[in-house]
Formats: structure tokens, C-alpha cells, sequence
């Protein structure tokens, strides 16, 4: 079998490390090019682990690759998701040390699916006990429930994520699974009502249309036809071949029942998709400036759905009471606003229920037992990529900004404690240079100085703050800094391809142009109050949950949505600094979505501004592995006489392990020793004996 593995992974080098031209971008291209066709997508910088999106299902993920990779050295074996899962986990139960996969790469490269296998590797090798399948069983069922809720068809991936996902899975100290947790970060909520050509809604509501019998239809007030809904006729309006979405309606249901979903939160969860989908329905015509529904046994449904009275909703939707200090005054809406409130309503329910299932997700994947520890934890993040579109909006800045963070934690988790390491070490070490993206977090996130900031002040500014006034400040207070250009101050030729509305960043992975265009408006992420209210009262508990009336009763003003995210960001930072990370970088070898072709000039894009040439660099000029003296004799001792089956000579495992490479014969060129640990530049070249690969 491993042989086997073996001979079929010959074509070019399985770690950058290994190439000979290694400046050379063409090279990279070239060698991953290669692979590619012979269907090897897994090709290693060192640790990091390049996976290129084969779009064709590959019998490489069997239960035998399952047990070919379980407790193999990562340099043993081919280049493989489940090597890096194997040694992140086996770093988590030897050395007790918690660990983050974390997964990179542009919109369709492959990410969720890689996490999937993450899950699927260690499923099928950590325990078996019936305990233990229970919250394996959860974790993996977890999946269907958040794509079917959070995933829409793109016009980059037919199954593209639309929110941002954490999830930490708890082990006791055998390494069985007995918990897990998710955090999600910042859903496409727009899209519940509006999509743009040739794009859908998030997946749930085809599948419950497609998939519902015809009592829960019937309960529900739904057709099957989905041009009867609004919401669903913007962009591309029907089925999707790859998909099916009756039958991942069943799978969802499945899945939900599996994960203790009562029949009746699975009775509310389907009510307000529903309730949504009326909703959307709902008309107004203006009467002297005063909006009307013209609808009303639309509202009476989704008021029924949602557990409210259906004449409050009514004036709800129709009218906004502010409450200025007390002094309480309602006022009608004319016929824009009033769609501008259906429409938030619309969203904040979506994306509240988005929340709301995680959490319950979350309740359901809580650890019985208190046997965990709280190192023995590993993460994998699966998170959207950089993004430059033509028109790029409020949501790629924040997908951007997100972005940097991961670069900068990066930095500091590799190039930066690498050299430390050295240094510590007492390793000699000539630093390699590399760019700090610090300067265009700080330029986004400073406080009173930043983009963020600035966008807060404006959003919060008394008079008649507009996105306009907010560019004005932006530009007044940035136009200096190396990272902002404005239209005013753009060289010519990057002024042609701006508008007058337009700022321009320059990111770590490239230039975005964004347009100011609804960043007010999606900052301040505004529900009328009259609405809040109506749900805080909600007979649908799942509803009343997400709208407590608390938050009604609260005088602060709620936090904008950049600050929010960005305190959820620097909270996912905190989590991740503290583990070992394990990189996947994720890359897209065409825009077609189809097997076979390899887009030379898009995969350079993507190795450009995924800095894998400069992660290269640093990993030539370092050395990619390291053990401490003692684990690196445990485990290589039966290579050489002089240490099987222990090393007794005085000095203990240092000296024991320089008498091994000695005894190998080792080039002194390929290695160091350390403080503490044997460094070696580049393992390959020397575990790429068949010796190695036994495990005794
Ligand atoms: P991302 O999360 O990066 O946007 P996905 O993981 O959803 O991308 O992948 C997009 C599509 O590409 C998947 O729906 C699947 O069809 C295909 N794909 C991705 N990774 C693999 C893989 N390892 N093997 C086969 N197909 C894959
Ligand atoms: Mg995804």
C-alpha cells in the first residue's frame, strides 16, 4: 500500500523546497502545473501545504489513505491533507499542544471541502466508542445543516460559503473527540434579498421548496414554483445542476435530527424561511407620502410564521417611532422606506436564525465530560479569501480587512517566531526579509486614525452624515499615507479607472478599489425600532430569542457592524496566536469550475498574492523541521546500531542523536544543533530513504 502511494507521486518535486530554480515564478508554475496533470494537487512549502482544486472527485481519500497517512512523519509519505491533519494531531496529543489548521485561498480553491477532509481524517482515526460516534456523528452532520444555511450558488462556486467559520474540535487525553465548538463570522446577509445574475439565495430556501412534502409546503402557505418568490427571481432563477435540492433538503432534515434539533425548532426554523419568502412578497403603494401594504393576507402569513400579530406588523412595516429622550413620536414611512424596513427585516431575521443555529449547533456539540484539557483543542478556520471584484463594496473591505489580520498572525506565528527560534537556539541565522502588512492593519484599524474610526465618527456624526462626507474625511486624513490613494491624488492611469465615489486600498495581496457606495448605511445596520419590538414578542421562540427585549430597553447605541467585526476578529486572534498552526493554501486552477484545465496565468495570480514565493524563500534560507533531541531519538533510534534500542552513551539525547547523523552519514550542510532540537533544511532529502518509512 505505501509503496504503492509511493510510485504514484513521482511527478516533479513534492516540496517547493526541492526546486531547483526556486526564484523563479515559472518554475513554481511549472512544477505545480505538472502535478496537477497527473491528478497530484497536494504539494508541500516545507509545512505548508499547497492544494490545488482537482474539480474532480479523486480516490484519494479512502479509509486505506485514511491508514496510511494515521502516524506517519510528515515527510514520509507523498504530500497529503490527511499528513498535515496527522501530524497537527499527533503535536495535539504527544506534546499536548493545542492546534489551528488554518485555510486559505480565493473563493472556489477548495477550502471547505479541505476542511471537510480535516473532519473526515480525524473522525476516522481518533476512537471509537459509542460516546465518542455520537459527537463525531454531530460534528460531521454540522456541515450540511450550515452550508444549507450559509452557502449559495456564486458565480465562482456553485457551493460557495457565505459566512466565515471557526471551529474548534475538543479531545479528551486519548485523543477521542468529545466536543466541539463554532464561531461564525459575518454572513452575506444582503443576498437574502438580493442576488445578482446568475447567482442564488443561500441553498435553504430551494431546498425547502424542492424538498418539503406536501403537508409542511401546505402548512407553510408555499408553492414549489420558485418564481412565485421575489427573493428568489433577482439573479439566476431555478436549479443548479450540480445540486440537488430536494435531496439535500432530506439531508438537512437528517442532519438536524441527528443533532437533537427538537421537531419543534425544526417546525420554527422552517416557519421563518418561510416567513421570509412572504415577506419578500409583500408590495406597498404610496397614499400622499404614506406607505400601505397592499397585501395584507401576505403579512397575516408571515406574521402567523413568525408568531407575531399580523396588524402590528403591518403598522410596523408602515411606520417608525423614534424615541428621543423619552419624547415618543411615530411617523408614517413613505413607499421607499417601508421596502427599506421589509428588507432589513428580512435580513436581521436571516442573519439572527443564521447565529441562532450556531449556537444551538454549539449547545448540542458542548462536551459532556470535563476531561478535556484545554490545550488538547484543534481548530480549523475556513474563512473567505481576498477579493477583488469590479465593483467592490462594504463586504470585501471587511473580507479584506479580515484578510490582513490572517496575514499578520502569519508573521507573527511563522517568519517572525521562526526567527526567534533561531536566535534562541543559538542557530546561526541570516534574516530574510519580508513585507509587515502591520502598516495597512493599523491603516484600517488604528484607533482615532483609522479607516474604521473614521467610518464610526461619520456613522455616528449628528447633521446629515453621508457616504460622500465619509470619503471627504477619509481622504483629509489619508491622502498622505503610502497605503491610500484617492481619486485626487491617484497617479493618472489609476485615475482613469476610478470614480469620483471611489477609494483605493493598497492591500498586502494586491490593489482594491472600493466604492463608498451603501457603507454608511451597512455600518449602521439599521432595524427600526418598531420592528424590534414586534419581534421581541414573537410567538416563535427561535425569534423571540434573537430579538430579546433587552436590547430594545438598552439606551447605548448598538455597536456599528465594522466594530463588531472587528472585535470578533481580534477575539479569533487571540484564539489562534495561542496554538500551532498548520497552513492550506488553497488555490483555484481555472474559473470554469471543470476538471483538467490549469490556468497558467490565474494560478500565478493567486501564488503572487498568496506570498507562497516569499514563503518559499524564508523556508529555503530556514530549516523546515526541528524535533526536540529526545522525541527525534525515540522516534529514528532503530536506524543506526549505536542507538537501537537505546542510546547508552554519556550525554544523553543530544549526544545521542549527533552520534545518529553521524552515523547516517549526514551532510553537515543539511543540518543543525541546536540549544534544544535538531534543525534540518530539508527533510525530504533525507528521510527519502524506504528505511525511514518503517515504523517500528
Ligand atoms: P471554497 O470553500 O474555497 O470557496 P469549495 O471547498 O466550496 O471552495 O470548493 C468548490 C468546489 O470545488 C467544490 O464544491 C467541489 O466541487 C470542488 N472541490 C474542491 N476541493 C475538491 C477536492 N479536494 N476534490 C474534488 N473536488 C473538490
Ligand atoms: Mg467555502
Amino acid at each position: 500500500m505505501e509503496t504503492g502511494l509511493h510510485e504514484r507521486d513521482r511527478a516533479g518535486v513534492q516540496d517547493f523546497v526541492l526546486l531547483e530554480n526556486y526564484q523563479s515564478e515559472e518554475a513554481f508554475i511549472g512544477n505545480l502545473k505538472k502535478r496537477f496533470q497527473e491528478d497530484l494537487i497536494y504539494t508541500y512549502i516545507g509545512q505548508v501545504l499547497i492544494s490545488v482544486n482537482p474539480y474532480k472527485q479523486l480516490p484519494i481519500y479512502t479509509d486505506d489513505h485514511v491508514k496510511a497517512y494515521r502516524n506517519k512523519h510528515f515527510y514520509e509519505m507523498p504530500p497529503h491533507i490527511f499528513a498535515v491533519t496527522d501530524n497537527a494531531f499527533r503535536s495535539l496529543i504527544e506534546e499536548n499542544r493545542g492546534q489551528c489548521v488554518l485555510i486559505s485561498g480565493e473563493s472556489g480553491s477548495g477550502k471547505t471541502e479541505a476542511s471537510k477532509k480535516v473532519l473526515q481524517f480525524i473522525a476516522a482515526c481518533s476512537g471509537n466508542q459509542t460516546t465518542v460516534e455520537g459527537v463525531k456523528d454531530k460534528l460531521l452532520k454540522s456541515n450540511p445543516v450550515l452550508e444549507a444555511f450559509g452557502n449559495a450558488k456564486t458565480n465562482r462556486n456553485d457551493n460557495s460559503s457565505r459566512f466565515g467559520k471557526y471551529m474548534d474540535i475538543q479531545f479528551d487525553f486519548k485523543g477521542a473527540p468529545i466536543g466541539g465548538n463554532i464561531l461564525n463570522y459575518l454572513l452575506e446577509k444582503s443576498r437574502v434579498v438580493a442576488q445578482m445574475g446568475g447567482e442564488r439565495n443561500f441553498h435553504i430556501f430551494y431546498q425547502l421548496l424542492a424538498g418539503a412534502d406536501e403537508a409542511l409546503l401546505q402548512e407553510l402557505r408555499l408553492e414549489r414554483a420558485l418564481d412565485t418568490y421575489s427573493y428568489l427571481t433577482d439573479g439566476l432563477n431555478g436549479s443548479v445542476t450540480s445540486i440537488n435540492d430536494a435531496d439535500s433538503f432530506k439531508q438537512v432534515q437528517q442532519a438536524l435530527t441527528v443533532i437533537d434539533f427538537s421537531k419543534e425548532e425544526q417546525r420554527e426554523i422552517f416557519g421563518i424561511v418561510a416567513s421570509i419568502l412572504h415577506l419578500g412578497n409583500v408590495g406597498f403603494t404610496e397614499v400622499e407620502g404614506n406607505a400601505k401594504v397592499n397585501s395584507r393576507d401576505l403579512v397575516v402569513t408571515a406574521a402567523r410564521l413568525l408568531g407575531v400579530n399580523a396588524s402590528e406588523l403591518e403598522a410596523a412595516l408602515t411606520h417608525r417611532t423614534i424615541d428621543a429622550r423619552g419624547d415618543v413620536v411615530t411617523s408614517p414611512l413613505n413607499q421607499e422606506l417601508a421596502i427599506y424596513a421589509r428588507d432589513a427585516l428580512a435580513k436581521a431575521v436571516y442573519d439572527r436564525l443564521f447565529s441562532w443555529l450556531v449556537q444551538r449547533l454549539n449547545i448540542s456539540l458542548q462536551a459532556k465530560e470535563t476531561r478535556a484539557s484545554r490545550n488538547n483543542v484543534m481548530g480549523i478556520l475556513d474563512i473567505y479569501g481576498f477579493e477583488i471584484f469590479q465593483k467592490n463594496s462594504f463586504e470585501q473591505f471587511c473580507i479584506n480587512f479580515c484578510n490582513e489580520k490572517l496575514q499578520q498572525l502569519f508573521i507573527e506565528l511563522t517568519l517572525k517566531s521562526e526567527q526567534d527560534e533561531y536566535r534562541r537556539e543559538g542557530i546561526e541565522w541570516i534574516p530574510v526579509e519580508y513585507f509587515d502588512n502591520k502598516v495597512i492593519c493599523n491603516l484600517i484599524e488604528e484607533k482615532h486614525k483609522g479607516i474604521i474610526s473614521i467610518l464610526d465618527e461619520e456613522c455616528l456624526r449628528p447633521g446629515e452624515p453621508t457616504d460622500k462626507t465619509f470619503l471627504e474625511k477619509l481622504t483629509q486624513k489619508l491622502a498622505q499615507h503610502h497605503h491610500y490613494v484617492c481619486h485626487e491624488k491617484a497617479p493618472a492611469h489609476i485615475k482613469k479607472i476610478m470614480l469620483r465615489d471611489e477609494f483605493r486600498l493598497v492591500h498586502y495581496a494586491g490593489e482594491v478599489t472600493y466604492s463608498v457606495n451603501g457603507f454608511l448605511d451597512k455600518n449602521n445596520d439599521l432595524l427600526f425600532r418598531d420592528l424590534k419590538e414586534t419581534l421581541s414578542k414573537a410567538g416563535n421562540g427561535i425569534v423571540r430569542s434573537c430579538f430579546p427585549e433587552k436590547e430594545l430597553r438598552s439606551l447605548k447605541r448598538p455597536e456599528t457592524a465594522i466594530t463588531q467585526f472587528r472585535a470578533s476578529l481580534n477575539n479569533l486572534m487571540d484564539i489562534l496566536m495561542c496554538k500551532e498552526p498548520s497552513y492550506i493554501r488553497c488555490i483555484k486552477p481555472n474559473d470554469l469550475q471543470t476538471a483538467n484545465v490549469f490556468n497558467d496565468e490565474l494560478v500565478l495570480h493567486q501564488v503572487k498574492y498568496l506570498g507562497l514565493m516569499e514563503n518559499l524563500r524564508v523556508r529555503r534560507a530556514g530549516f523546515a523541521y526541528r524535533r526536540a533531541y529526545e522525541l527525534f531519538l525515540e522516534r529514528y533510534k532503530s536506524l543506526s546500531k549505536s542507538t537501537w534500542p537505546n542510546y547508552k552513551g554519556p550525554g544523553g539525547p543530544k549526544a545521542g542523536v549527533q552520534q545518529l547523523v553521524k552515523d547516517l552519514g549526514w551532510d553537515e550542510e543539511k543540518y543543525r544543533v541546536g540549544e534544544t532540537k535538531l534543525f534540518i533544511r530539508w527533510p525530504r532529502t533525507l528521510f527519502d530513504t524506504e528505511d525511514a518509512y518503517q515504523e517500528k
